[in-house]
């Protein structure tokens, strides 16, 4: 068995620094999780929900993928991890917040627009990032976007279809009904550090400054 040397080193670190300083928190943990916040981010090496959000471990229930999309609800027995995420997030921890980040220079929203010019990426990749064609059918009918900003405005389109998405799952239905769950879309931008928050009464990405945050 051989470790990739940079991986063996980050772990010593993280023992002689990092564990001995969070000793108390992974003993309060060790019986079980109760995070607040399932995130549902992208894949990409770049976008690391617990940097972002300053997140310490038991915070935040993370489910990643390519492009941080989300399904639909689809009861046929087939591979569905994402979903089996949001079901243990709902209904076994109880999350009360939903949040669906996206971001900036995302390859998986890119490879949804090389497939709309008939270019599909990858065998899996492919029907994969179809998941938001609705969206991009959107961006690409919009007359008033130049082909340069339409990765933009897709990876805005995603993240809102996504949120539709998540309301096909009974179970999260059922918890947004009985006042429970909140969902949220987010977007960070890798080139200048700035997050983005879906208002959902202008349905608009706007700036998240230090005034934004809701009391609970
Ligand atoms: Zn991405």
């Amino acid at each position: 068995m051989t470790i990739p040397q940079r991986l063996a080193d980050g772990f010593r670190r993280f023992r002689k620094n990092v564990y001995p300083v969070q000793k108390p928190l992974f003993d309060a943990l060790k019986d079980g999780q109760s995070p607040r916040t399932l995130v549902i981010a992208c894949a990409d090496s770049r976008v690391d929900p617990a940097a972002i959000f300053s997140a310490s471990p038991g915070e935040l229930f993370v489910l990643r993928n390519v492009a941080n999309l989300v399904p639909p609800f689809e009861d046929d027995g087939s591979f569905h991890g994402t979903s089996a995420g949001l079901e243990f997030a709902v209904t076994g921890l109880q999350v009360q917040d939903i949040v669906i980040l996206g971001h900036g220079q995302c390859g998986g929203v890119s490879a949804s627009l090389a497939s709309a010019e008939d270019r599909p990426v990858g065998r899996f990749i492919h029907p994969w990032v179809e998941l938001m064609a609705p969206a991009r059918a959107e961006v690409l009918a919009d007359p008033s976007l130049a082909p340069e900003e339409r990765q933009q405005q897709l990876e805005f389109a995603a993240i809102r279809h996504s949120l539709g998405n998540l309301q096909s799952f009974p179970f999260i239905r059922e918890a947004l009904e009985a006042g429970r769950l909140d969902l949220h879309g987010a977007w960070f931008s890798i080139a200048e550090g700035v997050l983005l928050w879906l208002d959902e009464r202008s349905g608009r990405f706007e700036p998240v400054g230090e005034d934004m945050a809701a009391p609970r």
